[in-house]
Order: structure tokens, then C-alpha cells, then sequence
């Protein structure tokens, strides 16, 4: 059996919820094995009325939802609700994608007379969905990247199916938004095996999940460690599987005394409710502060100093999340950070952690590089260009780098942009990197350890792409030339 907690208090919360057996993670593979069958041929309009007959599903049970989600998570009423729009939204975009033929674009290339390499067959590219998908949820989107969040849209509009492995820090939430789709599903005269769902104590149903012979790819958001482990299972089958894992990143900010100077205080109370929002528990959290030693660089982590000590963060999602923050916080000081803001408490909230580290000794230790996921953040001091891009270097992959002072072209600017996109999914020039744009030019995801498939996104239309597989039709019959890209 397994146990839910409520979030602010530690204490068990609702009914115990059975944990999936053997039998029953086969059945589900298996519905969802029969369900693609057919859903893997099924029209855009097919898959419009799918998806947005789950977006009026959740809407109409917001409230039961949002309750529930918010004693398994304490991510509070508002920012709940704003993540149950998005969801929405993610659901209904993908639907318009499916409509529009978003998943059957196709490249017609004619037959072209005489010898290679000029003279070629008739060839036209189109995209196959993979099959049944294993969705790992994520514990900090219990909506927007859960049993029906972005990997969920992104793969039913591209003709796949689902199995969902449900978080263990959210599971009545994720029961009851299993149970609000099943009944959507079935209403609206669908196959319930289009969307399955398994929980587990430990690893082994991730892994079972992962490395089942039906399980075509696996989509994944969660720490740099769980996705690799899950990533190495889905590589050690006798057939490897693609393995969309969507991880942990530390997020780079960098800025020229300049911007600090011209932001002043504005830009420190954004970065300090960036740093504390949602009680720092966002994959794009920023982590690092990369700042080049000046006058105006002094001021402003003062400023931020102060301006973090008036914050106080809620609840963080689970005990072992608010033990590993400690542990990661006195790992930077073991390290060799010197704290700024250091205040550990035995609480379900934690305080704001601020501390600072010369770039060489960040260079050197390994342990001062990894995400530290809470509300704390790390400023690294270099004392040249080239020393902020040896840190960016060293941090290798991220989903973000913000550079503020990039307005006016230098040869110096032009380092830094270049530094920045070579490690990062996204570079932000203003604001901070806190909130993922659902759009067309989205990318979440950089090389690694922020992700798994940097060249792939998990958030934005683009992350339909990954369930989709191209085939090359060469010399096809007529009738399957004129289905343009539509699978038969
Ligand atoms: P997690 O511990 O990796 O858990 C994610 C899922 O993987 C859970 O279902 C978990 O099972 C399972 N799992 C973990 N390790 C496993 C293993 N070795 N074998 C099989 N299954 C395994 O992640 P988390 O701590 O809940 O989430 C926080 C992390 O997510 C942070 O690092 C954050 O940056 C990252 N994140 C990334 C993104 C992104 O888009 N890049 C977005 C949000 C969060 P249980 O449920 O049983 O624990």
C-alpha cells in the first residue's frame, strides 16, 4: 500500500491507494497496446475531440482538483489553479495542432529521370507515431506536467498512446485527474486504453514500465538522477527505446554592472521571487548567479540580500525534497561557499538560501555545479569575460541562461550570447527564467544534465515531434501517395 502526506504537516493524508501488481501493469500495457492499434490511424479531428474533451474534463472538476492538489503539494490555491489553465491550454493547442494535420506534415519528392546522385525514385517522407509511451510524472507540476499534462497532449496528438507512472508525492491528485480523463475518454466513445496509469513504491514499476517489450519511448521529468537511471533501463533492453528525460538544471544568470546598475531595485525583487517561488521548486529555478566583480555588482547582492531575508517560502512538496535542500545547501558550504543567507531550520518551510564562491574554486568542485532544488541560489564572482565563460563552460548544459546587458553589440556580447546558447535549451535577455512559454518557438530542454534529448522539447508544439518517427516511401502506390503523410 502506498501513503499520500499532507505537505504543510507531514500527516498521512486520504486512504491508502493500492500499489499496482504485476498483473495490472501488464494489463495496462496491454489496453494500451489495443488501443493504439487503432488510435495510431485515427484522424486530426479524432484527436481534437480526444484532447479537448480532457481539457473540459479537468476545467469542469477544477475545484475538487485544485483542493486535492494543493494539500499533496502546499503549492497554495492561485498557483494551482493558474497550472490547471495551462493544462488546458496544453491540451487544447495539441488538439488544434492535430486538426491542422500537425502530425501528418510530410516532404514530396518527386521522381527525378536519370543515373545517381542526381536521378532518384519517387520518395515522399512522412512520420509514424511509436506506440504506447510511458509518462513519468513530475512531482512539481501536478497538473501541467502529470497525468495529463504536455508529454500526455504531445504524444495522443501524434497518434500515440499512454501509460502513466503517477508520482508518488501527488497520488490521490493524480487518481482523481486519471478518473475525471477515464470518464471523458469514455463519454466521448473512446478506447479507455488510450490513457492507463500505474503507481509504486520504489523504482521497480518505473523500471518494469520502461523496459516492458510494448513500451515504444518514455518521457520523463524529474532529477538528473532518476532520469538517468530510468534512461540507462530503457537503454538496457534487448530493443532500446528513445528516452525524453527532462531533468535538473542550474540555470545561469549573468549580467553586466551596467544592467544591475540600470534594473536597480526592480531587478532584485524579481530575481529574489524568482528564487522563492513556488518555494524555488521550478526546473528553472535560477541556481546560479555568475556575476563579474564591480562596484554596481557589490550593491546589488547587498540589495538582494536584504531583499531575500523579507521573503518567507511555503511548504516545500515532499520531506525528502526539504531533507535534500539541507543536505545540498551544507554541500555548498562543505565546498567552500561562503554563506550570505544561511538560516536552516526544522520546518516544513524552508528559508531563503543565498551564498557566494570565486569562480576557480566553482571550476574545481564538482559538488558546488549541482541543481540544489529550494529556494537557494549561488553567486559565482570572475573577474573577467573570459572567467564567466569558463563557468558557463564548466556548467556545461542547463535549460536556461539569462543575460541581462546584452542591448548593445560588442565583441565581448557576442562571447557571451555565444557561451550562453552553447550550454542552454533557452536564453532569456530580460526577466527571469521562472515561467515556460506554451508556444510555437519554445525550446525546455539543454544539453546535459538538464536533458536527456537536447536536440527534442517537452514544453511548446515541438514536443509533439518526439513520438512521431520519419519513414522514407519510395516508388509508393498511388493510393498511399495521396493520403499525404496520413498513416494507413
Ligand atoms: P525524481 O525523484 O527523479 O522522480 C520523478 C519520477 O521518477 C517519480 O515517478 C519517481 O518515482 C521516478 N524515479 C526516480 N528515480 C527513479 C529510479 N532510479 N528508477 C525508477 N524510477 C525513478 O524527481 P523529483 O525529485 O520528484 O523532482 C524534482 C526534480 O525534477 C528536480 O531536479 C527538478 O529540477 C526536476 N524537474 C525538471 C523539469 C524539466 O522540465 N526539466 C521540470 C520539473 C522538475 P517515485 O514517485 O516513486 O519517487
Amino acid at each position: 500500500m502506498l501513503q499520500s502526506f499532507n505537505a504543510r504537516t507531514g500527516e498521512v493524508f486520504g486512504a491508502d491507494v493500492p500499489a499496482t501488481t504485476e498483473a495490472e501493469l501488464e494489463a495496462a500495457i496491454q489496453n494500451s497496446e489495443r488501443a493504439y492499434s487503432d488510435w495510431q490511424t485515427s484522424d486530426g479531428d479524432a484527436r481534437a475531440r480526444l484532447l479537448n474533451a480532457l481539457a473540459q474534463a479537468i476545467e469542469a472538476d477544477r475545484e475538487k482538483l485544485v483542493e486535492l492538489a494543493d494539500v499533496e503539494t502546499g503549492l497554495g490555491h492561485p498557483r494551482l489553479n493558474g497550472e490547471l489553465d495551462r493544462t488546458a491550454f496544453q491540451l487544447r493547442r495539441f488538439a488544434t495542432i492535430a486538426q491542422s494535420g500537425g502530425a501528418f506534415t510530410f516532404t514530396d519528392d518527386p521522381a527525378v529521370a536519370g543515373g545517381p546522385p542526381i536521378g532518384h525514385p519517387a520518395m515522399m517522407r512522412v512520420r509514424v507515431p511509436l506506440g504506447p509511451v510511458a509518462m513519468f510524472s513530475a512531482s512539481n507540476f501536478p497538473f501541467a506536467f502529470s497525468v495529463l499534462g504536455g508529454d500526455t497532449a504531445a504524444a495522443l496528438a501524434a497518434g500515440c498512446t499512454v501509460v502513466v507512472k503517477a508520482h508518488s508525492g501527488h497520488l490521490h491528485t493524480s487518481a482523481r485527474v486519471f478518473d475525471v480523463a477515464s470518464q471523458a475518454i469514455k463519454d466521448a466513445g473512446f478506447d479507455p486504453g488510450l490513457l492507463q496509469m500505474v503507481q509504486g513504491a520504489g523504482n521497480r514499476i518505473g523500471v518494469a514500465l520502461i523496459q516492458h517489450p510494448l513500451i515504444a519511448a518514455g518521457a520523463f521529468t524529474g532529477s538528473t538522477r532518476g532520469g538517468a537511471a530510468l534512461r540507462d533501463a530503457a537503454r538496457a533492453r534487448l530493443r532500446p527505446i528513445p528516452f525524453y528525460g527532462e531533468l535538473g538544471s542550474t540555470n545561469p544568470v549573468i549580467a553586466t554592472a551596467a544592467a544591475l546598475k540600470k534594473g536597480g531595485d526592480t531587478l532584485v525583487q524579481t530575481l529574489a521571487s524568482s528564487i522563492t517561488l513556488g518555494c524555488g521548486q521550478f526546473c528553472t529555478n535560477p541556481g546560479l548567479l555568475v556575476l563579474q566583480r564591480s562596484d554596481e555588482a557589490t550593491a546589488f547582492v547587498e540589495a538582494l540580500v536584504l531583499a531575500l531575508k523579507a521573503l518567507k517560502p511555503h511548504a516545500m512538496l515532499t520531506k525528502a525534497m526539504r531533507k535534500a535542500l539541507d543536505e545540498g545547501t551544507a554541500n555548498q558550504i562543505r565546498s567552500g561557499a561562503k554563506p550570505l543567507i544561511y538560516t536552516p531550520v526544522e520546518d516544513a518551510c524552508p528559508n531563503p538560501y543565498l551564498a557566494e564562491v570565486d569562480a576557480k574554486t566553482f571550476i574545481e568542485r564538482h559538488e558546488l555545479q549541482d541543481e540544489v532544488f529550494g529556494p537557494a541560489s549561488l553567486i559565482v564572482w570572475t573577474d573577467s569575460v573570459d572567467e564567466t565563460l569558463s563557468v558557463l563552460h564548466t556548467v556545461g548544459g542547463t535549460l536556461t541562461v539569462t543575460f541581462w546587458g546584452a542591448e548593445e553589440e560588442s565583441a565581448d556580447v557576442h562571447r557571451m550570447v555565444r557561451g550562453a546558447t552553447a550550454i542552454a535549451g533557452r536564453v532569456l535577455f530580460s526577466g527571469v527564467p521562472t515561467g515556460v512559454a506554451v508556444t510555437a518557438a519554445q525550446q525546455h530542454g539543454g544539453p546535459w544534465p538538464s536533458s536527456t534529448e537536447p536536440m527534442t522539447t517537452s514544453v511548446g508544439d515541438a514536443a509533439m515531434d518526439r513520438f512521431l518517427r520519419p519513414v522514407s516511401l519510395q516508388d509508393m502506390p498511388d493510393w498511399l501517395r495521396k493520403r499525404q503523410g496520413r498513416p494507413c
